[in-house]
């Protein structure tokens, strides 16, 4: 009796439920990751969750040979290459945590005919969410569209589990199957770009802990005033580690109440962002259509422009708005953005350049270590105000009072915008309207050092909201 765990997105050995069922049920385990595209449908990983990938991969296989076990590789058709395991190690059970994406379930949902029928017993456990997206259903048996009662409905259902501990020992089959060397997947960039990266980043469960730690002992308790503020490390920065589920949102949700204490609610505005994720998987499990259409029907006709510079502008952080051009570096630079910025520079994109929101979707999706498809859809749908509880479309960001509020001694914009770093902080947040002076001293040439704005943001709203008038009608 041997169990195949298959590891996808929860690239961990702690809390691990199919972990944990192969350890108790006894025989050896043969740990897998299948590099394969057709669980992802059209959304392959994207070149920065590629170099994540690689690397939390690497951290998988040293934490299971600490363990007497190994990391086994494989590329091609899942299903073939699922079917050469089971035949070569002759594994009697496979086990895998569930994915909610809809390329993802509907292969899952073949595997586990397919193999049940050849006598495999097969299951899948819930090991990335804290609630399944089926369970959290209104009085009327519907699922939620809107978060907050999502929110209540969630708390009310209670109980986050236990964590479960990680394997002390793994059971070795008597031979292992061949495995492919790591560097055959091609998942790190031919042209050495990822540098940003790999200073910025630990990919892996260390890195999560070491996150995680840097958080709780700082700015967790003052998460809900200082969150917005991109200058600051003041948020969790787990998400890439949440994504690869190199962390369980069950270890992070109890290690925040532990911090907080039994009684008191100091976690709560932390937990609560947690349960946003929770409800964006909620909605892609149910409008598994979302990723590429908008859930409200309407914004279907809205007239969006084709735009090759405006979007090529936004891409290189080029729009001559610093908040907007700041954000789009740091992604460039580091594969994240902070929460407060991506909203904005969204924000820009869909109302400011009317470029279709999906455009923006894709470029995130290759550029965030964290690009998540349950996530990234409810970002996008949300602030196009196309989404489920998703801002008003009149609601448009202004990039100027955005970055006074949020950024008003000008650290973030002068971190990734450092040819604007000697302008006074009165100006940095529109450099245009410094007089002539005041730029020569600070070495800036609007339109040769610093591109000036693409667009003026009072026409470009008014704009936005004739073009809105136009599918209300
Ligand atoms: C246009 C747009 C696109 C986005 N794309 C992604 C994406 O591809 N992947 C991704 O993980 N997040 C995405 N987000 C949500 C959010 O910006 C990030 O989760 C957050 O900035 C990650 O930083 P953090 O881990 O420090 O978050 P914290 O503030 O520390 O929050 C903790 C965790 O809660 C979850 N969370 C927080 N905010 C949100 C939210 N608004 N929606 C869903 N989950 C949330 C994340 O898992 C995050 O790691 C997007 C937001 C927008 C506006």
């Amino acid at each position: 009796m041997s169990t195949i765990v298959w590891f996808r997105n929860d690239l961990r050995l702690a809390d691990h439920p199919p972990l944990t069922a192969a350890l108790e049920r006894g025989g050896p385990v043969i740990p897998v990751y299948i590099h394969s595209a057709d669980g992802e449908g059209d959304w392959p990983l994207g070149g920065a969750t590629k170099w994540w990938l690689h690397h939390s991969l690497e951290r998988l296989d040293a934490g299971l040979r600490k363990l007497g076990s190994r990391l086994i590789v494989r590329q091609g058709e899942t299903a073939e290459q699922l079917a050469e395991l089971i035949d070569q190690t002759g594994a009697t059970h496979l086990a895998w945590g569930r994915r909610y994406e809809p390329a993802a379930r509907a292969r899952d949902e073949y595997l586990k005919k397919r193999f049940r029928a050849q006598g495999v017993d097969v299951q899948s456990y819930n090991d990335s969410l804290l609630w399944e997206p089926w369970t959290i259903q209104t009085g009327g048996k519907e699922c939620y569209k809107v978060f907050t009662p999502f929110y209540r409905k969630c708390l009310e259902t209670g109980g986050v589990g236990e964590e479960l501990p990680a394997p002390a020992k793994l059971t070795a089959p008597g031979t292992w199957p061949a495995s492919d060397p790591l560097d055959s997947l091609g998942l790190l960039p031919r042209i050495p770009w990822a540098g940003g990266l790999a200073s910025t980043w630990q990919p892996g469960p260390e890195g999560a802990e070491r996150e995680l730690a840097r958080f709780g002992g700082g700015s967790w308790s003052e998460y809900n005033d200082l969150r917005n503020f991109p200058a600051l490390s003041a948020t969790s920065r787990l998400s890439p580690h949440l994504h690869f589920g190199e962390i369980s949102p069950r270890q992070v949700w109890h290690r925040l109440k532990g911090w907080a204490g039994p009684k008191s609610a100091a976690a709560d505005p932390y937990l609560r962002q947690l349960v946003w994720r929770e409800f964006a998987f909620h909605l892609l499990y149910h409008f598994p259509q979302t990723p590429v259409e908008p859930l409200r029907p309407e914004f279907a006709r809205f007239p969006w422009q084709e735009d090759a510079a405006g979007l090529r502008a936004w891409q290189r952080g080029e729009t001559g708005y610093p908040l907007i051009d700041a954000g789009m570096r740091e992604l460039w630079q580091t594969g994240w953005m902070h929460n407060r910025v991506r909203m904005a520079t969204a924000s820009f994109l869909v109302k400011d350049l009317l470029i279709p929101w999906q455009e923006g979707a894709r470029w995130f999706w290759d550029t965030l270590v964290d690009a998540d498809l349950a996530n990234n859809t409810l970002g996008w749908q949300w602030t196009a105000g196309c989404g489920a509880d998703a801002a008003p479309y009149f609601r448009i960001f202004n990039p100027v009072s955005q970055s006074e509020k949020f950024d008003a001694e000008g650290a973030y914009l002068r971190r990734y915008l450092p040819e604007l770093a000697k302008l006074p902080d009165q100006y940095l947040h529109q450099p245009w309207e410094a007089p002539p002076e005041v730029l020569r001293e600070a070495g800036v040439e609007l339109g040769r050092t610093y591109p000036r704005p693409i667009v003026d943001h009072h026409e470009a709203r008014q704009q936005a909201l004739e073009a809105l008038a136009t599918i209300k009608k």
